[in-house]
């Protein structure tokens, strides 16, 4: 199946931080698919922005090597990369300090839509809006996105916001969480409200639980100092396990808008109920079969910086009183899977002989690898020998579903034509970032207080003891990771 591409209105693109390692492996290499399927036109124009002082050329060998680095020989012929280099304009601007914005004003077309990508460290951001609101460069119409960590609390968060917030509209302004962008992660909108299959049992009458689990192979060698401030709950749960609960969790928007669908999001984080000590497990990985342990790979022998979390958490409404919903991730657990798993209740009444080893009916949505969903039903097992029940899983994957279009889209694509689409519907809202810190700050601010250490889990495993103890006390279990 080919996806059917809708070309965008031409765009200038100014990409502040474009010699960076996030322009060079994603936001690159993606505009560059994105102008190879036809949906980039013609006119438009991708700026580069660094303080480096080099030329137009130079900027374009540096983008060339970066796309040979991380796009697939096959997918881009030379044609295509050398009308795309010709798109490519680079000025050199520091973002605290004068030179180099009246260039970047002038090459600006005003009658175009005009981007700019902030792919930078988040103290620039204040800096850059300025300077673009100060010296005319920025339209009522400009969209400025953003790129996470949003803050490492609500205080700063906060000023974030206001940084931003003191030169453009809440409108103009796109906090991407990359999570949105996954074609899974839309399809769980999909999946919920234009099907009428699930909705009526999408509530605690019939759902016993909900499990969220982003579990990655990598340690956090190489990026240690940054991690060991950071630490699960900032880098995953805050943002992203988050994002995912609030699409399982939220009520059915009235339309698919922007602000209905945050809305919707932000009234989930708000009915989050308090977590107590109990229902939280931190963990850090130690060295295990030949495996570095996290002190070693952060070059932290003494962090108390959790790499693992599990929580149990209450949305507290109408419908989902009464169903938990367990969210775990980690490091270095034995391989890389992320899926959201919506586990039913049993029937009231049993008229089958019980089965032993039964799990029950749910629906899985993995989110990588392989990304598609599994119905996990009950049927009869074949053959003679009376009523014996088995359970098998209905699976589709959506590359043998969709075809191969899907693995050319990555988040990263889709999130920018968004933005030059002006669709705020994938970004967050200031105040439901906001609302995550607030949930998210007593917690942490606990921990940093507290004089205990995570506990220790094995590097490779499926994450600490305690973790599984959170389930089996409520008389369930985790899925196995990457099952
Ligand atoms: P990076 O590799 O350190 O690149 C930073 C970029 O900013 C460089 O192009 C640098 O170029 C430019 N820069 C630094 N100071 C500047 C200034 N005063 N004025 C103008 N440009 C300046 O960082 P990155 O990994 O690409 O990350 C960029 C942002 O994305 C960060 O906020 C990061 O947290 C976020 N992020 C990154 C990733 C990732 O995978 N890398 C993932 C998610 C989020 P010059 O030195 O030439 O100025």
């Amino acid at each position: 199946m080919v996806a059917r591409v809708i070309p965008v209105n031409p765009f200038d693109l100014v990409i502040f931080g474009a010699t960076g390692d996030l322009a060079r492996r994603k936001i690159l290499p993606g505009l560059f698919h994105r102008f190879r399927v036809g949906q980039m036109p013609l006119e438009s124009r991708i700026i580069g922005a660094a303080r480096s002082n080099m030329s137009g050329d130079a900027f374009r060998d540096q983008v060339r090597a970066a796309l040979e680095e991380f796009v697939a020989a096959d997918q881009r012929p030379s044609d295509d990369l050398a009308a795309f280099l010709e798109r490519l304009y680079y000025v050199q601007v520091d973002a605290t300090g004068a030179a180099g914005w009246s260039e970047l004003a002038q090459l600006l077309r005003p009658d175009m839509i005009q981007a700019f990508y902030l792919s930078v460290s988040p103290d620039l951001f204040g800096s850059i809006a300025d300077q673009l609101s100060k010296r005319g460069i920025a339209t009522p119409d400009t969209r400025i996105v953003v790129e996470k960590p949003f803050g490492r609390d609500l205080a700063s968060a906060k000023a974030l916001n206001a940084d931003l917030l003191r030169s453009f509209d809440e409108t103009q302004i796109y906090r991407i969480d990359h999570y949105l962008g996954k074609e899974t992660v839309q399809n769980l909108m999909a999946l919920r409200f234009a099907n009428s299959l699930f909705e009526p049992l999408w509530n605690s009458t019939h759902i016993d639980h909900v499990q969220i689990t982003v579990a990655e192979e990598i340690g956090v060698a190489g990026r240690g100092g940054y991690y060991d401030r950071s630490g699960a709950m900032r880098d995953m749960v805050q943002n992203h396990l988050m994002q995912l609960l609030c699409l399982i969790a939220m009520e059915p928007p009235a339309r698919f808008e922007p602000n209905a669908v945050r809305d919707e999001k932000v009234k989930v984080i708000e009915a989050l109920g308090a977590v107590t000590p109990d229902n939280i497990v931190r963990g850090q990985y130690r060295d295990w079969n030949g495996m570095s342990g996290y002190p070693e790979d952060a070059g932290a022998p003494d962090s108390r910086t959790e790499s693992y979390v599990a929580l149990k958490l209450a949305v507290a409404n109408w419908r989902w009183a009464g169903t938990p919903f367990y969210l775990r991730t980690g490091k270095r657990l034995r391989t890389r899977a992320s899926e959201i798993a919506v586990v039913f209740r049993d029937p009231p009444h049993m008229i089958f002989p019980p089965m032993e080893g039964r799990k029950g009916n749910a629906l899985i949505i993995r989110l990588q690898p392989d990304e598609g969903i599994t119905l996990r039903t009950t049927i009869k097992e074949p053959g003679p020998g009376g009523m014996r029940l088995k359970e098998v899983d209905m699976d589709m994957t959506f590359a043998d579903a969709l075809g191969s279009d899907l693995h050319s889209q990555d988040a990263y694509e889709r999130l920018i034509m968004d933005v030059i689409r002006g669709d705020q519907t994938l970004f967050m809202r200031g105040d439901e970032v906001e609302a995550a810190w607030s949930w998210a700050d007593p917690l942490i601010a606990a921990w940093e207080e507290s004089p205990l250490r995570p506990v220790a889990y094995d590097a490779g495993g499926s994450g600490p003891e305690e973790s599984l103890m959170l389930l089996h006390r409520d008389g369930r279990r985790w899925r196995a990771i990457g099952a």
